[in-house]
């Protein structure tokens, strides 16, 4: 199959909305990470989006909205909690996750018996479906386990030849995929999964939010997963991924112990300047680190980089989302300087 590139002309997003329509599948841009968008009520169109991708079977797909109140159309039960959180942050990067209907097939919720729903704010991803009228189905637009896409050519190294269209608008605003919420009582969340709906923000509006143990350490042998997503080893460029933790100086310390030309840093920009070896940098607050983490790691990959040392981001506000991303990167290993 030949890969359509579209732009972002009105004419274009009506196309693509044509293809899902038919039960194509199409990489779009959203606020966070390009999806790959199919109707989410389709089980065919579903299931060549896992497919696709090479996703397992029992990692779920979010369902994208046009306007929460869409919610009830997918969904059996919806706490008062969750109108107040959509008021707050719909649309934009937080996926609720409610008990799901018989209307949102179980191939879609990857065999469980909740959906998670988001939506988008990004006019591409929003317009999409308006026009087909469908609720889309969107993981991130990546080979599984590989970094996620934040523009379409990222969309197009992975997806080209296997799917319908890819439409380019631009760099992604967060560069980081959704925050996962669940309800575990009428006033208390917990976080599947970080994202750019921080546990601060979260705070504002519930009583308790729970991160959930998952987000910073690898599951013991058994454990359930509360988003199965968090159980696979994830956002993997193909060099091998190192976090090590401390300050700049003992980074820098340790670096020059295991040098050598396929060794790359992966930095803060302030580190730049004083910094002898071979290095990318990644922003300096927790936002540019989002925004710019999987770029990077794409192109450290591209300029044959065999092992990345990264000095790990901030733990608070989006910086939690950064680290969970590359704990997974790095199979889970902290070195700590
Ligand atoms: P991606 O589609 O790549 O953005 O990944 C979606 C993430 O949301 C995965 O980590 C899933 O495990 C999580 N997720 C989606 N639906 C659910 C659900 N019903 N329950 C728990 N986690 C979910
Ligand atoms: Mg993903």
């Amino acid at each position: 199959m030949e890969t359509i590139l579209f732009g972002d002309s009105a004419a274009d997003i009506s196309s693509a909305a044509e293809l899902i329509k038919k039960g194509e599948v199409v990489g779009i841009p959203t606020e966070t990470v390009y999806g790959l968008g199919a109707d989410a009520l389709n089980e065919k169109a579903v299931r060549a989006v896992f497919a696709a991708k090479g996703r397992p079977a029992d990692n779920p797909l979010i369902v994208h909205i046009a306007d929460f109140s869409q919610a009830k159309n997918y969904t059996s039960y919806i706490p008062a909690l969750a109108y107040k959180l959509a008021e707050k942050f719909c649309p934009g990067p937080l996926t609720m996750v409610l008990p799901k209907n018989e209307t949102i097939p179980m191939v879609t919720s990857g065999g469980l018996d909740t959906v998670g729903i988001r939506v988008p704010s990004h006019r591409i991803m929003h317009n999409i479906i308006v026009e087909s009228g469908c609720p889309i189905a969107a993981p991130s637009a990546n080979i599984s386990g590989l970094p996620s896409p934040t523009c379409a050519a990222h969309v197009m190294d992975d997806m080209s030849g296997r799917i319908a269209a890819v439409l380019d608008g631009g760099a992604s605003e967060f560069g980081v995929e959704s925050t996962v919420i669940s309800f575990d009582s009428e006033d208390t969340v917990r976080i599947l999964r970080p994202g750019a709906v921080t546990r601060e923000m979260l705070l504002e509006i519930c009583n308790e939010v729970i991160i959930d143990p998952s987000i910073l350490k690898e599951l013991a042998e058994g454990e359930k997963a509360a988003s199965p997503g968090m159980k696979y080893i994830h956002y993997s460029p193909k060099a091998d991924v190192k976090m090590v933790e401390g300050d700049f100086l003992n980074f820098r310390e340790y670096i020059s112990v295991v040098n050598s030309t396929s060794v790359y840093s992966l930095i803060y920009d302030d580190d730049k300047d004083n910094f002898p070896y071979n290095c990318m940098t990644y922003g300096n607050t927790s936002s540019e680190q989002a925004h710019q983490l999987f770029q990077c790691l794409r192109e450290l990959d591209e300029i044959g980089a065999e092992t990345v040392y990264v000095r790990a981001p901030l733990k608070d506000g989006v910086g939690l989302a950064v680290y969970n991303r590359l704990i997974r990167a790095a199979g889970f290993e902290v070195i700590r300087v």
